[in-house]
C-alpha cells in the first residue's frame, strides 16, 4: 500500500488545535441558542434552520456533487434541475463553477494543481488548513480556459447553465424565504427579522463550515482504507452532520459510487435519499461498487486490469 501520511510538519498537537478551533464556533452557536432561548430563538427557528439546512445540504452532496459532478446516479431534468437550485441555497458558488472545482480536486487530489489541498499550494500546518478549509477561496490564482476544460459534458446542458447563471438569485431565494415565513409565524417584522438570522444566515454559516472541513479534515484527520495515492480520509465524527459526505476516502477510491458509506456502520444519508428517490422512479441507474470491486483496491491486491467505478471524464 502506498502508505499517505499527514504532512511532516504537522504535529499531532497542532491537529488537534485545528479541530478545536472547528468545532468551537459550532459549540458557540449551539451556546448562544441555548442563552437566546425564547428571546430571539424559538422552535420555529430552529424548525426552519434544520429544514432548509437538509433542503441546501443535500442539494449539495446529491445534486451538485455525487449526481453532476460524478455521473453517481440518473435522474430525469427536472428532478436533476431541483437538486442544483436546492445546492444553489447553500450559497457555494454556481453548480458549473462548483463541479469544475471538484473535477479538478479529484484529478490533481493533493498534488499540484488541487484547488484545495491541507498538504499543498497553502504552507504547512495550520497555514495549510486554513487554505484548504477556505483560504482557497480567495486564492487569486485562477487557471486558463477554467472551468469549460473541467466540466464539457456539463456545459453541453443548456439548463443546467441557466440555473448556474441565476445562482445569485436563487441564493437571494433562499435567504428571502425565512424571512418571509418569520414574518408570517409571527406576525413581525422583527419576527421575520430573526428568522433570517437563524434559518438564512446561521444555516449558510453551519452549511459553509460542513463543506469546507471535507476538504480540509477529510485530507487530514480520519481513517484509510484502500490503496489511493492521496491523503483522503474517512471521518467518523463529521458523518451526520455532512450527510455522509465525510467517508471521504471511500469516495477518492471510487469517485463514481452513489454511496460514499461502504461498510454497515459507514451512515451515508444522503446515499439514503438517492435510494428513495430510486424506488420512487425518480432517479435511475446507481453506480455501486461491489464487495469484489472494492477488494481489488484494498492494499496488497492485484491491480485490477479495469477500474471499477471509473469516473465520466475527468472526473477521478
Ligand atoms: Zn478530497
Ligand atoms: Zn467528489
Amino acid at each position: 500500500m502506498s502508505e499517505v501520511r499527514p504532512h511532516k510538519t504537522m504535529s499531532k498537537a497542532t491537529r488537534y488545535v485545528n479541530i478545536v478551533a472547528v468545532a468551537v464556533p459550532f459549540i458557540g452557536v449551539l451556546t448562544a441558542i441555548a442563552m437566546l432561548w425564547n428571546s430571539a430563538v424559538t422552535w420555529f427557528d430552529i424548525a426552519m434552520l434544520v429544514g432548509m439546512y437538509l433542503i441546501s445540504a443535500f442539494g449539495v452532496t446529491v445534486g451538485y456533487h455525487r449526481m453532476l459532478t460524478h455521473g453517481a446516479v440518473q435522474a430525469p431534468k427536472w428532478v436533476r434541475y431541483a437538486f442544483v437550485v436546492a445546492g444553489s441555497t447553500a450559497v457555494e458558488g454556481p453548480a458549473l463553477i462548483w463541479a469544475a472545482d471538484h473535477r479538478k480536486h479529484h484529478a490533481h487530489t493533493d498534488q499540484e494543481g488541487d484547488p484545495h489541498s491541507p498538504h499543498i499550494g497553502g504552507g504547512e500546518g495550520l497555514r495549510g488548513l486554513w487554505h484548504a478549509h477556505v483560504g482557497w477561496l480567495w486564492s487569486t490564482e485562477i487557471e486558463r480556459g477554467w472551468p469549460r476544460k473541467h466540466t464539457p459534458d456539463l456545459l453541453r446542458d443548456k439548463g443546467l447553465v441557466r440555473i448556474s447563471k441565476w445562482f445569485p438569485w436563487i441564493a437571494l431565494v433562499g435567504l428571502i424565504i425565512p424571512f418571509l415565513a418569520g414574518w408570517a409565524f409571527y406576525g413581525t417584522v422583527a419576527g421575520g427579522l430573526q428568522t433570517f438570522v437563524w434559518a438564512g444566515l446561521v444555516r449558510i454559516f453551519f452549511i459553509h463550515h460542513v463543506t469546507w472541513s471535507v476538504n480540509s479534515i477529510c485530507h487530514f484527520s480520519g481513517y484509510r482504507r484502500f490503496d489511493v495515492d492521496d491523503h483522503s480520509r474517512n471521518n467518523p465524527f463529521l458523518a451526520v452532520l455532512t450527510l455522509g459526505e465525510s467517508w471521504h476516502h471511500n469516495h477518492h477510491a471510487f469517485p463514481r459510487s452513489a454511496s460514499h458509506g461502504m461498510r454497515w456502520y459507514e451512515v451515508d444519508l444522503s446515499a439514503l435519499l438517492i435510494k428513495g428517490f430510486v424506488k420512487l422512479g425518480l432517479m435511475s441507474k446507481p453506480v455501486y461498487i461491489s464487495r469484489e470491486q472494492q477488494a481489488k483496491k484494498l492494499p496488497g491486491a492485484v491491480p485490477a486490469t479495469a477500474p471499477q467505478g471509473a469516473p465520466l471524464s475527468d472526473a477521478a
